[in-house]
């Protein structure tokens, strides 16, 4: 890759990174944490979760919680690091919402007195195994180069998306449904800006994690507000 095809690329990114960010999702701002841990950007959806009540939670619903918390902090960790190796506006964004993620989840396992699996964690320190191993392998292929962190970031998404589907079948809480479903939005807006970038790279990019119709029907239909 010579220098100009970098310069071109950096500003395609920008430019894409931009229109996601004007979306208008509200998945998509700038995190302002407040003391009661959900983000500014969360407001929404933190005026429809207080209006929730708890309800009692089966241990499915609570593993779910304990494991999306981690995935959350995995995308979040992974964005940062190839923020810093890249420096793509797009990772900034999207990191961003990342947080808001983690802290949304974060918001119901202190509701639900539930043990903090990132407590004291620095990035890209997992307490499941598998998440950690997971995050080893992608973080090492995203810091090959810019279009392999793209690929890495589409990655994340299709996984979050998929663990996200099967851990909602197992939900029957109203607070928890509403937290998934808003990550879930997210994960999709995300697939799409990472898809979106891959294109005006040259690639044809293909799903690597869900099945190729649902890949599909993700990124061909419009980005979500919130
Ligand atoms: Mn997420
Ligand atoms: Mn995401």
């Amino acid at each position: 890759m010579n220098s100009s095809k970098i310069t071109l690329s950096t500003l395609a990114f920008a430019l894409v990174a931009l229109t996601t960010a004007c979306g208008g999702g509200g998945d998509d701002a700038q995190p302002q944490a407040t003391a009661r841990g959900l983000s500014a950007q969360t407001a929404a959806l933190d005026a429809s979760l207080q209006a929730t009540a708890a309800a009692p939670l089966s241990a499915d619903e609570a593993r779910g919680l304990v494991f999306m918390r981690e995935e959350e902090k995995l995308a979040r960790d992974v964005y940062a690091a190839l923020l810093a190796r890249w420096n793509l506006t797009l990772f900034r964004n999207i990191g961003a919402s990342e947080q808001a993620h983690m802290d949304s989840v974060g918001w119901l396992l202190t509701r639900y007195a539930l043990a903090d699996p990132a407590a004291g964690t620095l990035p890209g320190q997992f307490a499941d195994p598998s998440l950690q191993a997971l995050h080893d392998a992608l973080l090492a292929r995203g810091l090959l180069s810019p279009v392999d962190a793209l690929q890495v970031g589409a990655e994340i998404e299709e996984v979050d998306i998929r663990d996200l589907r099967a851990i909602q079948a197992t939900v029957d809480n109203a607070d928890l449904l509403l937290v998934y479903a808003n990550l879930e939005r997210g994960s999709r807006n995300h697939l799409r800006a990472f898809h979106l970038n891959l294109q005006r790279e040259g690639l044809v990019p293909v799903a690597r994690v869900l099945t190729q119709a649902e890949y599909d029907a993700i990124v061909q239909s419009p980005h979500e507000g919130g």
